[in-house]
């Protein structure tokens, strides 16, 4: 017979996780002001709030961080992760963060200027954040298949080509700093960016002469998506695959808490020096010096092993397969999802669960509250909490996509887990009816509100 398909590692070491009852979820979630982010751990069973900085390390990137070099300058933990970046990304230069946005923060503070236009695929929100924060606006120019969650489509984090030439026509040169393209998107629910679209993209930029700038979060699953669905990929390895992606950017940020595989950690790379050593004077002053920016280099040592190992393609196998594993299970019980699935989440479609609660009710977050109450199980609003308000008119910006993500950490749960968490949405689906009201928001800060929101129920 066939042999079924087995994780690609074995456990080495356990944690604890503590069940709790229903009633004791009903008052802690009423504690939290029906905040997710807001719960202790201790009160989550299954905690699916995110992938980032929650995935296990393996036994070598352990081994690496005990030969930490923890210099501050010129350390040899630097000169791995230079190296590590230069072999798999093709980068010349880099500076290391603290984590992605700190990232962000650097490189936009050099090149975002008040009043420009940043053309990408559904920006990242944090990524949107720094961009408005300069008093910049993001323009999303994802294809329009990406918001349709039934639309079955290979790569529905491509940006369109139309759309961004449009913006790079209409606009002077001057107003756009560069285009960013998010691999994958995260926002448009873990879809790839095919390499056709990549290669594509980066004509049209060097056509009008705008830098390209990758957010590269979850490059790796993307290659792994461009290996499996892209004519002409399936016999090429997964770094072979990573170095032409990378070929097409001029620079990239990096949260390395994603596909690195570290729990802290993250990174500008670039080819220009120029570029570099603007950068490196913020970096300086809002990270650390440039050979270690935010980082012990313990977290070094293990981020360059973690960017080895997350670009190989028994590791990206084992992690994806997982994630379909769980899609196929929720969606065996009728839930609607956004398909085809991610590659480090499964995306459920809120306004189609909740469809008789009104958008203004924040369908998404009352899904996550009521599958909280069900099973223990902490998920993410991707919806209009997380859109915020407009920046300028300060209404409420109601997103075309509703979802509520079930983001999964690498390496820490077995596919038991994934029938739990299956069976407690399969359980609030069977009973959706039953929600009769949403949430209200009662406290919110000006700027990436879900973080500390506060609700009510309507
Ligand atoms: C997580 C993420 C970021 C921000 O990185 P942090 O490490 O959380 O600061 C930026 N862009 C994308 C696409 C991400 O997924």
């Amino acid at each position: 017979m066939k042999l079924p398909f087995a994780e690609s590692f074995k456990i080495k070491m356990v944690e604890p996780i503590r069940k709790s009852t229903r009633e004791e979820r009903i008052g802690w979630i009423k504690d939290a002001k029906y905040n997710l982010f807001n719960l202790r751990s201790d009160q989550v069973f299954i905690d699916l709030l995110t992938d980032s900085g929650t995935g296990a390390m393996s036994d070598r990137q352990w081994a690496a961080m005990m030969i930490g070099d923890e210099s501050y300058a010129g350390a040899s933990s630097y000169f791995k992760m230079k190296n590590a970046i230069k072999s798999i990304l093709g980068f010349e230069y880099f500076l290391p963060t603290h984590q992605g946005r700190a990232a962000e923060n650097v490189l936009f503070s050099v090149l975002v200027k008040e009043g420009n236009l940043v053309p990408g695929n559904s920006h990242f929100d944090t990524t949107k954040g720094h961009i408005e924060f300069r008093k910049a606006k993001a323009i999303d120019c994802t294809i329009d298949e990406a918001f349709d969650t039934t639309v079955l489509h290979p790569f529905k984090g491509n940006v369109d080509l139309n759309k961004l030439e449009t913006v790079l026509k209409n606009n002077p040169k001057e107003k756009i700093p560069f285009i960013i393209v998010t691999v994958t998107c995260n926002s448009s629910g873990g879809q790839p960016v095919s390499m056709n679209n990549l290669k594509e993209v980066s004509a049209m930029a060097k056509k009008y002469g705008i830098p390209v700038i990758f957010d590269a979060a979850r490059f790796a699953e993307n290659a792994y998506f461009i290996k499996l669905r892209e004519k002409g990929y399936e016999n090429k390895t997964i770094k072979e695959i990573v170095a032409e992606m990378f070929s097409y950017a001029d620079a990239m940020t990096m949260s390395a808490k994603k596909d690195a595989i570290v729990n802290m950690g993250g990174f500008i790379a670039m080819r220009d020096k120029e570029l570099f050593r603007q950068a490196s004077v913020f970096n300086i002053m809002f990270e650390g010096y440039i050979t270690y920016g935010g980082m012990s280099g313990r977290d070094m040592n293990a981020l360059a092993q973690g960017l080895d190992e997350g670009t190989e393609f028994d590791y990206l196998e084992t992690r994806i397969k997982q994630v379909e594993y769980l899609g196929e299970k929720i969606k065996s019980y009728g839930v609607p999802l956004q398909e085809p699935f991610g590659g480090h989440a499964i995306f459920v479609d809120a306004k189609k669960f909740l469809s008789h609660i009104p958008k203004e009710e924040f369908q998404a977050q009352t899904l996550g509250i009521e599958l909280y109450i069900e099973g223990g199980v902490r998920s993410v609003e991707i919806g209009a909490i997380l859109a915020d308000r407009d920046p300028i008119t300060r209404v409420n910006r109601y997103p075309a996509l509703e979802l509520l993500r079930l983001a999964i950490p690498r390496r820490v749960y077995t596919n038991n887990h994934m029938d739990y968490i299956a069976a407690s949405l399969g359980n609030v689906y069977e009973r959706r009816l039953e929600i009769r009201h949403g949430f209200a928001i009662k406290y919110e800060a000006p700027i990436m509100r879900h973080f500390t929101v506060e609700m009510e129920k309507v």
